[in-house]
């Protein structure tokens, strides 16, 4: 490590004052880089404004197809491992104005928050890694291992280019570990780690009948009613028990193991609490399993909308669902429509024709093996900012496909080490950042980095071996 120009490297690094964050984030909200409605101006804006942070470590604007990307690379730790910090600098639109305390672009702080869209995701966990690197090479004149930096400006519109981005600079983005600082923290007063993230399956079922809607008097009764044989599918998807019925559908599920349940089962969590809070009058799902455990851990196929005829007396020709499937473990997104697609042909009535079509792209779930060291590193990391507290496993029941991109081009795992909660309105009106969460972000960073470079977990190079 580089000394200062008093001659010594400083253990302890000063980090910036939360106010110095706020002042410093506010500019960066105040971009309004809405990836769905922005102008490309605005969007190279936002990008332009975090490389400016960046400078420090050569950061630069990279074309691609769409969204410029922000790139970085810190190689100064020969012998260290390498990370690759990922986030994105776009946001969600702001939907509707008078649903905001507060107007969505101007950063503004009212009791221990902080309110402004791209405060929670992604710009105010991003911005804490940024403030702590420059803090840390200021006043070391070295950070403890290597570093790149990938930003994205269309995550929130899918990250339509990023598989092209990444694929294309395989050898650049070469790294021991990618540690996301986007995704979220579970709740506020635990601290966690997300382990693992669903996959994603979507497709439409269709089923068709006469070649036009036909009057319901004088076809009634003659001829089946697609509407009618839909809802008899559909109905078929599940079992008694609430599981899905389709054969086949669980393949690559492996049961929960004890440790996994008793582990869950200790995680505070209140059924009632949960079902006010989303305004349900009860909860429902796979018998014999708690609420957390299938949140969690157990793939499912939902019926997201439906649609056929209307208010006339008519025998539509034409019913449609919309499915999506959230997968876990080793499910095969293909392998599960196949099994949709077999389920439907072999469930529908006489009288009609169905098709199943697949929309959309296909993900597979996502996991870090549990004893992986980026996870003991992290839990250490946190232990240091929340002592006494216990590092919790949860999984982000969303699905997140960059994991899977990342994994595939580097060989990489990801780590997500986010200081966002998922309560904090991300994507809706009133997003909000906690301002505790913004010393509390910096120093966990700081203290993963120093443990993934030289800890007890020290991160294994393994980057040169599994590059071609
Ligand atoms: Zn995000």
């Amino acid at each position: 490590m580089r000394p200062n120009d008093a001659g010594q490297v400083p253990a302890v690094v000063r980090l910036p004052e939360t106010r110095e964050v706020l002042a410093a984030l506010a500019e960066y909200v105040a971009i309004p880089s809405d990836s769905r409605n922005a102008s490309r101006e605005t969007m190279r804006e936002a990008a332009a404004w975090i490389a400016g942070r960046l400078g420090f470590l050569g950061a630069r604007l990279e074309e691609t197809a769409g969204n410029p990307v922000v790139r970085a690379d810190w190689l100064g730790a020969p012998g260290a491992p390498t990370v690759l910090i990922y986030g994105h600098y776009d946001v969600q639109p702001t939907g509707r104005l008078e649903e905001w305390p507060s107007p969505p672009f101007e950063l503004t702080v009212a009791d221990d928050v902080a309110y402004g869209r791209g405060a929670s995701d992604d710009k105010g966990p991003v911005y804490l890694v940024v403030a702590m690197l420059a803090a840390m090479f200021e006043q070391r004149g070295a950070l403890p291992l290597n570093v790149r930096v990938l930003l994205e400006g269309e995550e929130e519109i899918g990250s339509p280019n990023l598989p092209g981005y990444v694929r294309s600079h395989a050898d650049a983005l070469a790294c021991d570990l990618v540690v996301s600082a986007d995704g979220a923290q579970w709740r506020p007063d635990e601290p966690s780690l997300s382990v693992a993230s669903k996959g994603l399956v979507s497709c439409v079922v269709e089923v068709t009948g006469a070649a036009g809607d036909l009057h319901s008097g004088r076809y009634g009764g003659t001829i089946a009613n697609p509407v009618h044989a839909l809802a008899a599918i559909l109905a078929s998807l599940h079992g008694e028990d609430g599981s899905v019925a389709v054969p086949g559908f669980y393949d690559g599920v492996a049961p929960m193991t004890p440790q996994r349940r008793a582990e869950i089962a200790a995680v505070p969590f209140d059924d009632a609490e949960y079902a006010a809070r989303i305004g349900a009058p009860g909860l429902s799902g796979e018998a014999g399993l708690s609420t957390l455990e299938r949140l969690w851990e157990r793939p499912t196929l939902e019926v997201n909308g439906v649609e056929g005829g209307g208010r006339y007396t008519v025998i539509p020709h034409r019913a449609a669902a919309h499915i999506s499937c959230r997968l876990v473990g080793e499910q095969d997104p293909q392998h599960v429509l196949a099994a949709i697609r077999g389920h439907v042909e072999a469930t529908a009535p006489a009288g009609v024709r169905v098709s199943v079509e697949q929309v959309g792209g296909a993900v597979p779930a996502y996991r870090i093996p549990d004893d992986h060291p980026a996870l003991a590193a992290a839990a250490e990391a946190l232990r240091t900012v929340y002592p006494g507290q216990e590092v919790l496993h949860a999984v982000i029941a969303g699905t997140l496909p960059a994991t899977t991109l990342f994994e595939e081009v580097t060989g990489a795992k990801t780590l997500f080490f986010s200081f966002a909660h998922a309560d904090e309105n991300a994507h809706a009106p009133g997003e909000f950042l906690r301002l505790r969460r913004i010393p509390e972000g910096m120093r966990a960073w700081q203290a993963l980095l120093e443990g993934l470079a030289d800890g007890p977990h020290r991160l294994r190079r393994g980057g040169e071996q599994e590059e071609r």
